[in-house]
């Protein structure tokens, strides 16, 4: 990914820093189970849509349930485009489930409500599996004008039928997590204010209860690069993303204890790094030939979207 001249590249600042970004125990396995979605967001770094065909297929599916049991994760983590429309995707929740602690499944919210996805919710609901939910902002133009019309009205419908069975609500143990991110070339405000006024907005306003809130910062990839280039804020935003380098963040990056697995079975470091075709450690692996989970002390493959990880509080 290109740097403007005058930013030196991620890999330059960790090594003036005198870092290495190395793998520590792997106990995450985020599956992409596909770039196809019902929506076009404005900061989609994986330039997800409905006209995408990159799909995981059921032998692929077949094969990362079957390193699932070779290899115990902690947390399994199903992502996409959106996971509602794979059409594995049921198989894959009632095989995966009892292979980890937590199963997690991400969701726009509005895939979850076409009227066709209430087995999927059953099973969701049935296997305890906790739904991380991209909610950008209260302000319903704001959303709108990022990831399309009258999502946001749809979105609220979605979280009071979650809410009504159980999703958010104390001691269901059915967690509800909302993930903001900002509507443009700029980074996210504190976490903490911003989910205080979440959920109390969220509860005077529209009766919405919600577990946990995350913040993170728009990776310079996909649809968001190419706005960013368009709207020319791309240089000014690599800029504030290097000039908020911390070298904190480094310890508790995602990249250290996860294993990303595309729609075709391949693995790599991140959703990030798959999005710029960049496999795990720099080399080609596909799922059917891991036997175990990739080695403590191998070295991360980096690349200059990794400032986003970096900046600030980090991404982690
Ligand atoms: S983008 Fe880079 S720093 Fe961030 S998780 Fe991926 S590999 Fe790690």
């Amino acid at each position: 990914m290109p740097i403007p001249s005058t930013l030196e590249p991620f890999f330059q600042c960790l090594l003036k820093n005198d870092i290495k970004i190395y793998r520590k125990k792997a106990t995450i396995l985020q599956i992409n189970v596909g770039f196809l979605c019902n929506q076009v967001c404005r900061h989609c770094h994986l330039n997800a849509g409905p006209n995408r065909t990159e799909v995981m297929n059921y032998e692929t599916a077949e094969a990362v349930i079957a390193y699932a049991k070779r290899c115990y994760f902690e947390v399994i983590d199903i992502t996409g485009g959106a996971p509602e429309m794979n059409p594995n995707i049921n198989m894959l929740i009632e095989k995966l489930a009892p292979l980890t602690s937590k199963l997690i499944f991400r969701s726009n919210l509005t895939a979850l409500n076409d009227g066709k996805k209430d087995e999927l919710i059953h099973l969701l609901k049935y296997h305890h599996t906790a739904i991380v939910a991209s909610f950008p902002s209260l302000n319903d133009s704001q959303t709108d004008s990022q990831r399309g019309h009258n999502v946001f009205q749809k979105s609220i419908e979605t979280l009071r039928k979650l809410n009504e069975i159980g999703y958010g609500q104390a001691n269901t143990g059915l967690e509800l997590s909302l993930v903001s991110n900002p509507s443009g070339a700029f980074l996210p405000p504190s976490q903490e204010k911003t989910g205080k006024r979440f959920h109390d907005l969220l509860k005077q306003k529209q009766g919405i209860v919600f577990n946990d809130f995350f913040s993170f910062a728009n990776v310079p990839l996909g649809r968001f690069r190419n706005w960013l280039i368009e709207s020319e804020n791309y240089e000014d935003y690599m800029r504030t993303l290097a000039s908020s380098f911390n070298p904190e963040a480094v310890q508790g990056l995602m990249c250290r204890t996860l294993v990303s697995i595309s729609w075709d079975g391949y693995l790599y470091d991140c959703d990030f790094n798959q999005a710029e075709n960049i496999y795990i450690g720099g080399r080609k692996v596909h799922v059917s030939e891991m036997q175990g989970c990739p080695e403590e002390g191998t070295a991360i493959a980096v690349g200059n979207h990794c400032y986003t990880c970096t900046a600030g509080s980090g991404f982690t």
